[in-house]
């Protein structure tokens, strides 16, 4: 047999503006170079309870079990599921998106029996619609995607807890994309459990998924009938590791945990207000810029995410060709659409490291040479132009 010959090399370095991952930061991608160690090591010890502490501080919670899945968002969104949810419970889904979709998905896996909520993509729920379904079904358990990266739109929380908090169900949220970009507020929301990813706009290599169970979600996770469904995600088991015994059960992926805190360093080194407020006028200044290229959002203005910008891909430009130019000649990553959406937008992320004025200004210069390619006639410089009008004006 032939020796495969390998013909890639090193990696591109690319600008990641789609929906994630996002853009790195160096001292992020040191930690993951550095020396590794057993996974009871006193230092590694230290690391992991660091960790808790500072993803409590991002996800503003005092619960008690709060910790990093092994595993991308999607491990973090099955972790949550399956330890609440035994065969036969009733859960609610708020389906507005694809990880809606997703995640009524894993809940019918697990077993239980869903019940989803639907809205067209890129429309969120209100508090009233939510309270007549849990009114009428009575779930365990509600499940909503607080950012949802396939439309944009940013779903509220607060209010919708009470509801779901009256008719005595617990609350779920999907933060994995507006986790360190916009405010999540897990013990003032009263939410239940939540799991975010890495890659987004914490800025992080993928590869983890940090969750936190409120003091109520672990009542009913001790007061479970039937084993969690899943071996390797089962909070009984894990929360051993993390915490008191330090049990084994799984080798801890040491590098990347070490990724997380460095990035997690950052995120808190920066403040949360602070980084909020970049996200927000970032997207200001882009959306300023995108307008004045003639290019709409696919979302309203009350409720769109700043660290994903879903937009309508203007008439007569072809989807695949600009992303492709985009990409070739500028080293810049765009999302498509996802699902319904696909061919109709783009998706332009403002994530974490990503959410820059460099990249803003850059993107905006970029898109005007890929739009003229593409036809569209469109005032020399004047997406810049406005985008600076934003910077200047802040
Ligand atoms: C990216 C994403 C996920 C899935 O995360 P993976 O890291 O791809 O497994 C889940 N929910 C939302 C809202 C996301 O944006």
């Amino acid at each position: 047999m032939a020796a495969v010959q390998s013909t890639t090399t090193t990696a591109p370095q690319r600008i990641l503006m789609g929906p994630g991952p996002s853009d790195v930061d160096s001292r992020v991608l040191a930690a993951l170079s550095a020396p590794i160690v057993g996974h009871l090591d006193p230092y590694f010890l230290r690391v992991m309870d660091e960790m808790q502490s500072m993803l409590r501080e991002v996800f503003r919670t005092k619960n008690e079990l709060t910790l990093a899945v092994s595993g991308t968002g999607s491990a973090g969104m099955e972790t949550c599921v399956v330890n609440l949810i035994e065969p036969g419970d009733r859960m609610v889904v708020g389906v507005n998106g694809v990880f809606g979709t997703r995640m009524a998905d894993v809940a019918t896996r697990a077993g239980a029996e869903v019940t989803t909520i639907e809205r067209p993509f890129g429309e969120v729920f209100n508090a009233d619609e939510i309270a007549e379904v849990v009114a009428r079904v009575k779930p365990k358990v509600v499940g909503l995607i607080h950012a949802e990266t396939s439309t944009g739109a940013l779903q509220p929380i607060e209010e919708i807890s009470r509801v779901v908090h009256d008719a005595g169900a617990l609350l779920l949220i999907d933060t994995v994309t507006s986790l360190g970009g916009v405010p999540v507020e897990i013990d003032a929301w009263n939410v239940d459990a939540v799991y975010s990813g890495t890659q987004k706009c914490l800025s992080c290599p993928p590869g983890l998924a940090p969750v936190s169970f409120s003091a109520a979600a672990l009542e009913v996770m001790d007061a479970r009938k039937t084993k969690v469904a899943s071996w390797y995600l089962d909070m009984s088991m894990v929360r051993n590791y993390w915490g008191g015994k330090r049990a084994y059960h799984h080798t801890a992926p040491i590098n990347m945990n070490y990724a997380l805190h460095e990035a997690l360093r950052l995120v808190l080194e920066e403040g949360l207000e602070n980084r909020f407020d970049r996200h927000r006028q970032n997207h200001l200044a882009l959306c300023a810029g995108l307008e004045a290229l003639g290019i709409q959002y696919a979302v309203p203005a009350d409720h769109r995410l700043p660290q994903l910008n879903a937009v309508v891909i203007p008439a007569g430009v072809e989807d695949a060709a600009v992303r492709k130019q985009l990409l070739s000649e500028f080293g810049i990553e765009i999302g498509g659409g996802l699902g319904p959406m696909a061919g109709k937008t783009w998706r332009i992320g403002l994530m974490g490291a990503a959410s820059s004025n460099r990249n803003v200004l850059l993107l905006l210069a970029a898109l005007e040479r890929c739009l003229t390619d593409q036809g569209i006639s469109v005032t020399p410089g004047a997406g810049v132009a406005a985008a600076n009008g934003v910077y200047g004006a802040a």
